[in-house]
This record gives structure tokens, C-alpha cells and sequence, in this order.
């Protein structure tokens, strides 16, 4: 899953690994519990999350690894919050080469901003998040802009990236998840590589009302 924060890919990774019965490896929350368990890896990125920077990509690559090696030749897996960076596409998709369980999707909840700032400073009053404070809130949306929303060109062009409008409540946004992997599900499993093809589904806003532009 490739987002900004708050467009909920906590909720929505959730949600897609109980439906195909996968894990959900989110680095976020891996990150917050090494900080919570005071770590070696906790103490040396505390600093980072609390200013919402990106923590550096070895220290998230190791740590992937580490959460997938163990489910090599399984069912697949939800990864959520990586890749953040180019360097990490590249790095995940090497791991994933080696273990031979490469992306079959990347999913890309879009949100437009003014509500993702809405989202986090509603969570932040009820979680007390570190980050959730309003100007690392927009530090870390301008750091999803800059480095890892470029990624989805390169997923685009693999030819697997689907695209959905988050901005709608979660239960409609899951809807449309699950109806979209479960048609590319089928592609997947009979289909060639050669046969993918990105798919957008942020227009489909239009279709429940939303004004043109706002996908
Ligand atoms: P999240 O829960 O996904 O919003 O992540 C919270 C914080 O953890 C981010 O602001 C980063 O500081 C750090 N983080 C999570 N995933 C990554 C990643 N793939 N690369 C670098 N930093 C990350």
C-alpha cells in the first residue's frame, strides 16, 4: 500500500488481510513498538518519528526482512507504510525476487489533503500520536509528495498498480478494495505478467456524486 498519511492504510490493510486471510506488516507499527519496548533499533528511530522524518532505509529494509523471511512460501502478505522511498522499491522488490513472492498489486489510496490534515488532527487528539502534531503533520505530507509518491509511476508501469479514491468513509473505501483485488485476483492467478495493466479507480467519485476535479 502506497499513501499519505492518514488516508488509512492501517484500517484498510486490516481489512485486506482478514479477507485473504494474510499478515498485515505495517512498519509504523513495528517502528512504534521497538520505540515502546526501548530497543536498540527503538532508541536509535525515536527521533526520527517524532519529527516525521523517514527513518533510513537499511534500518526499514532489515527490519522488512526480517517480518517476511519467516513467510516465505506462504499465502503473500500485506506490506503497509513501505516502500516510502525509490531506493526501497527497488531494495523490497530484490527481497521479493529472492523469496519469490513479488507484489501482484500495489494499491494507492488517494485523499486530497485538506482532509488527510482533518483525519490525523482528529487521531492525534484521541491517540496523542507523537506526530500527529499539526506542523510535523505537514512536514510528513510534504515528504509524501517528494519522495515516495514518484514510486506509483513505477508500479504504474509494472503494470499493477490500483488506485482508489479514500476520500469516502472507510467502509465504502474497503468495499471497493476488495471488489478490485478480488477481480485482479483472478488476473494474477491465470493470467501472464505481460497481461497486467495499471488500473484507476479515483474517478470513480464522480460516480457517487463528487464534483469533476475532485477525484
Ligand atoms: P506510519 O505509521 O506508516 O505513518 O509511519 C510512522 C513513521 O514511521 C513515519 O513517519 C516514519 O518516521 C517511520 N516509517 C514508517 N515506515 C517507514 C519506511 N518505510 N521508511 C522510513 N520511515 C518509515
Amino acid at each position: 500500500m502506497i499513501a499519505p498519511p492518514g488516508a488509512g492504510k492501517g484500517t484498510q490493510g486490516t481489512v485486506i488481510a482478514e479477507h485473504f486471510d494474510i499478515p498485515h506488516i505495517a512498519t509504523g507499527d513495528l517502528l512504534r513498538d521497538h520505540v515502546a519496548r526501548r530497543t536498540e533499533v527503538g532508541q536509535a528511530v525515536q527521533g526520527y518519528l517524532d519529527r516525521g522524518e523517514l527513518v533510513p532505509d537499511e534500518v526499514v529494509l532489515q527490519m522488512v526482512r526480517a517480518a517476511l523471511e519467516p513467510l516465505q512460501g506462504g499465502a503473500g502478505w500485506v506490506l503497509d507504510g513501505v516502500p516510502r522511498t525509490m531506493q526501497q522499491a527497488r531494495a523490497l522488490y530484490e527481497i521479493a525476487v529472492e523469496m519469490d513472492m513479488t507484489a501482484d498489486v500495489a494499491l494507492h489510496l488517494q485523499v486530497e489533503d485538506a482532509e488527510l490534515v482533518r483525519r490525523l488532527l482528529a487521531r492525534a487528539r484521541q491517540t496523542g500520536r507523537s506526530d500527529d502534531t499539526e506542523d510535523v503533520i505537514r512536514h510528513r505530507l510534504a515528504l509524501y509528495y517528494d519522495v515516495t509518491h514518484p514510486i506509483l509511476e513505477w508500479y504504474g508501469e509494472r503494470g499493477i498498480l490500483v488506485s482508489v479514491d479514500a476520500n469516502r468513509p472507510a467502509d465504502a473505501v474497503g468495499r471497493q478494495i476488495l471488489t478490485a483485488l478480488e477481480v485482479l485476483r483472478q488476473v494474477v492467478d491465470r493470467g501472464p505478467d505481460a497481461e497486467r495493466r495499471a488500473v484507476d479507480l479515483t474517478s470513480l467519485g464522480a460516480a457517487f456524486g463528487r464534483p469533476s476535479g475532485q477525484s
